[in-house]
């Protein structure tokens, strides 16, 4: 079974959030399972510095298409590539003007979209369609599986060979996030190449504009998200961000697989970014790693304080807006707070300001840094997920097994990760965090509080960290999921009413 994989980051390449976490794990745990996997990414800088240029497979396509026009783009040509320390051979889609800009792959350094943001995902859809279509003879993927907007066009070229009678391979797409959905205004359409017809409400426009991600909707043979409350939750009008509409017309065909954790990279008796490791057996070793984090981030050496820790985009998504307002009683309960993230400007000045108003109870690094992220995960006592929806969160998964016990709303995958330490589920030995359901600060002080409580009681809560730590969410399973979706497609695509 051979997967075209498309996407946009890669860990340890090129990192905004946990879609490069999903690249590496699940590319890999289907390689396990014995699919052949390739990359297609655009070769933005930190990918086109690591990589090593096995083959060079040839241009893209301009001008002509079965259907019309092809897109229209500067030169890009793409070559099979190798990065190291990854088994996953990549398809570099390249070209200069599109992507030799450092830093964030979708942001200028003034932290705005670039204006080409159209163009530079077109060609990666396009290149997408035409490794499917044979661009690499060596190689002709049974399935193209695209991950969020970045990669939206690759189903709609599909389907535009398709339409015009060619073999193509099935496609899934995996929605990471509904809430970016690459929208442009309609005036790019007549430069993505694609047959008139799809600029319709049965195809890519979007209330007069152009959706990538509505593109993948329409076009894509399965859609698939990243849980299964998720998938139920992106139905409702709440969550569906407009898209519901269409995202229940498809219901058929979309399911909600759990993200995996890495446990090679996240696993406290071998994280090599810790000094002391630890594991479930040697829980008090935990406190070297609680102590490196208050040298770290500045906090008190006050041993039986409860530290709380965030590792986060800082986003209107993350619901962290509430933090501040619970800030005081917080504190007061005998609790200090250790704040990795980066984002919103707004957000940043408030925990920046809080840092400094409670020095050596609130550290605060503005800034993406993966040492810092396992000194929280590994140090804290419990690490902060608030969201106010969360396609499926990767933290509160690292927190279970470094046996920081997550603090979570009740929503998309933190629903399905978390079990609340509720009397009952103390009792049946099943708790693993503290989940609460109203976005407010009454909503997460109840749950801060309930933390408190059982920090009170040391047997209770090593026996919680216990249960937490021996959970596993493997990439085994969720990509066992996905390569069943992939075979019932592809048994679909040879039966005789699809001929
Ligand atoms: P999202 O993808 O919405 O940002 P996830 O919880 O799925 O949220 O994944 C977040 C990933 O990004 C995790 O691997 C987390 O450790 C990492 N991360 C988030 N913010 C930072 C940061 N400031 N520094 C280092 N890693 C970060």
């Amino acid at each position: 079974m051979k997967i075209l994989y498309v996407c946009s980051e890669l860990f340890p390449f090129l990192k905004t959030g946990g879609l490069a976490d999903v690249s590496s794990g699940l590319s890999r745990a289907l390689q396990a399972l014995g699919c052949d996997v390739r990359f297609a990414m655009p070769a933005f800088p930190s990918l086109a510095g690591a990589a090593t240029v096995t083959r060079s497979i040839g241009l893209l396509p301009s001008g002509s298409t079965p259907w019309g026009q092809a897109p229209v783009l500067p030169a890009v040509d793409v070559a099979l590539t190798t990065l190291p320390g990854c088994d996953v051979p990549l398809y570099m889609v390249r070209a200069a003007s599109l992507y030799a800009r450092p830093g964030n792959p979708y942001l200028g350094p003034d932290g705005k979209d670039w204006d080409d943001n159209a163009q530079r995902f077109a060609a990666l859809g396009w290149a997408a369609a035409n490794i499917g279509q044979g661009l690499d003879p060596d190689w002709i993927p049974d399935v193209i599986h695209g991950h969020d907007w970045h990669a939206g066009l690759a189903p709609a070229y599909m389907r535009a060979f398709a339409d015009a009678g060619r073999i193509t391979p099935a496609t899934v797409f995996t929605i990471h996030n509904l809430a970016y959905q690459g929208l442009f205004p309609a005036s790019a359409f007549a430069q993505l190449g694609l047959p008139e017809s799809f600029f319709s409400m049965n195809g890519l426009e979007y209330y007069g504009q152009v959706s990538f991600m509505k593109a993948a909707l329409q076009y894509a043979d399965r859609i698939t998200t990243v849980s299964p409350t998720y998938a139920r939750e992106i139905l409702t009008g709440e969550q569906g961000l407009g898209l519901d509409g269409l995202l229940r017309e498809r219901a058929g065909v979309l399911s909600g697989i759990l993200n995996g954790v890495d446990y090679q990279v996240w696993s406290p008796a071998s994280d090599a970014l810790l000094s002391v490791p630890y594991d479930a057996d040697q829980l008090t070793q935990k406190s070297c790693a609680r102590q490196a984090l208050r040298e770290r981030f500045g906090l008190a050496p006050q041993p039986h304080a409860l530290v709380f820790g965030v590792v986060s985009r800082l986003s209107a998504q993350k619901g962290l807006h509430l933090l501040p307002l619970v800030l005081e009683e917080l504190l007061q309960l005998g609790g200090q707070i250790a704040l990795l993230g980066q984002g919103e400007p707004e957000l940043e000045r408030a925990f920046l300001e809080a840092a400094a108003r409670y020095p050596g109870q609130v550290g605060v690094h503005i800034g993406y840094d993966e040492g810092s992220a396992h000194a929280v995960v590994a140090g804290a006592d419990v690490i902060l997920v608030p969201s106010a929806f969360e396609p499926c969160g990767l933290t509160q998964l690292y927190g279970l097994r470094y046996g920081t016990l997550p603090l979570v709303r009740r929503v998309g995958g933190l629903a399905d990760t978390v079990v609340d330490c509720t009397p009952e589920n103390l009792h049946a030995g099943i708790a693993t965090g503290f989940v609460f359901d109203e976005l407010s600060r009454d909503g997460l002080l109840g749950a801060l509080q309930r933390a408190f409580t059982l920090f009170q009681r040391p047997r209770s809560w090593a026996a919680v960290q216990r249960t937490a730590m021996a959970l596993r969410f493997d990439w085994h399973a969720s990509a066992q999921h996905y390569l069943d979706l992939y075979q019932s497609l592809r048994a679909d695509k040879n039966s005789p009413e699809s001929v």
